[in-house]
């Protein structure tokens, strides 16, 4: 792993910036990949992607909270945006984060959380995605995630290509819906590829496998030379249109994510909202550091 990117995972895991910035307003060009700090911006922003043929998946953004008190107040929140899913009837569903909703406080208690969200979606017929966070996370929240699914069908997960268990965990998941990553955060040569080309040879395995499995399959990257990579193996095995997609992060090749829809591909662009965005960006400066132009143009522009 690079200086640069060790550097913004730190960066993104600092306390006091991450509350800090909470009272900033978006700051450092964080603007060009948060959707706003309020439902009304996020939605218009939706609406646009809604009308570009693309759904999203909204994440109200937050995570490593310490109290039981932001995790309620993170609940409603979330419970709020479904809500508003609902109202304005757009094409979207919901990414969360265990951390933000109490996992870190008491995992019972992070339980009955996400069981009240995902009953709430149910009701409204909207998919939860439970982001996969760091590995000191990952088994908890597969625990949880294998409650849920005892009692619902619409919810699903991550699955990481950098970890050595990717394989094994989405072998026990063949029937659910999975996003799979490369992996966005900094994980020890103990459980977790280092090399990037072998992380991305496991990481296009994953994916095929996946697709003739029976869950539905999200395919979450900016990397177009897997793009292509998949786009040949679905058709020659006739791998249905239905049963995947295309995602890609808000503000990152906006282009081609238009293009995809357009060609016909399901796609899901990922809106994160809200005032907690610092952990966010700096992970995303952290994955492409060309990001930090964006960052240093805000600063000469004020
Ligand atoms: P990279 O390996 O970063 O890039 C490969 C190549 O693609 C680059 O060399 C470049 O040629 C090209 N490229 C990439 N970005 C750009 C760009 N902006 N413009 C032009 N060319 C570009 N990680 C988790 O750990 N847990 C999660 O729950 C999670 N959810 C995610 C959800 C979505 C929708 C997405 C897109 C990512 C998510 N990630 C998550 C992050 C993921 O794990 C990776 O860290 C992140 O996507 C960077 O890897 P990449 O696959 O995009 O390609």
């Amino acid at each position: 792993m690079g200086v640069t990117r060790s550097f913004f995972i730190a960066l993104s895991k600092n306390q006091a910036l991450n509350s800090g910035a909470k009272r900033w307003g978006l700051k450092l060009g964080a603007g060009k990949v948060v959707a706003g700090t309020d439902i009304k911006s996020m939605m218009q922003s939706v609406k646009e992607l809604n009308a570009n043929g693309i759904s999203a998946t909204i994440d109200n953004l937050g995570e490593f909270v310490q109290t039981k008190e932001e995790a309620t107040q993170a609940k409603e929140a979330i419970l709020k945006t479904l809500e508003a899913i609902q109202v304005h009837g757009v094409n979207a569903h919901m990414s969360i984060k265990l951390t933000q909703i109490g996992l870190d406080v008491d995992p019972d208690f992070c339980l009955e959380n996400i069981q009240e969200i995902v009953s709430a979606a149910a009701n409204y017929d909207i998919f939860i995605n439970l982001d996969m966070e760091d590995y000191d996370h990952l088994q908890q929240t597969l625990d949880i995630l294998n409650v849920l699914l005892k009692e619902y069908d619409n919810v699903g997960t991550v699955i990481q290509a950098y970890l050595y268990r990717a394989e094994k965990d989405l072998e026990n998941l063949k029937n659910v819906r999975l996003r799979l990553v490369k992996g966005a955060y900094k994980e020890s040569p103990e459980v977790s590829l280092q090399e990037k080309k072998e992380i991305d040879e496991n990481y296009l395995k994953l994916i095929k496998l996946h697709l003739q499995a029976p869950g539905y399959t999200s395919i979450a990257t900016h990397d177009h030379h897997i793009i292509e990579q998949v786009k040949a193996f679905v058709k020659e095995e006739n791998i249905p249109l239905h049963s995947f997609e295309f995602q890609m992060l808000y503000g990152f090749r906006t282009e081609m994510q238009k293009d995809l829809a357009k060609e016909g591909f399901a796609f899901t662009t990922y809106v994160p909202f809200g005032q907690d965005w610092y952990a966010y960006y700096m992970r995303r400066l952290a994955e492409r550091p060309q990001n930090i132009n964006l960052a240093l143009k805000s600063l000469v522009s004020k």
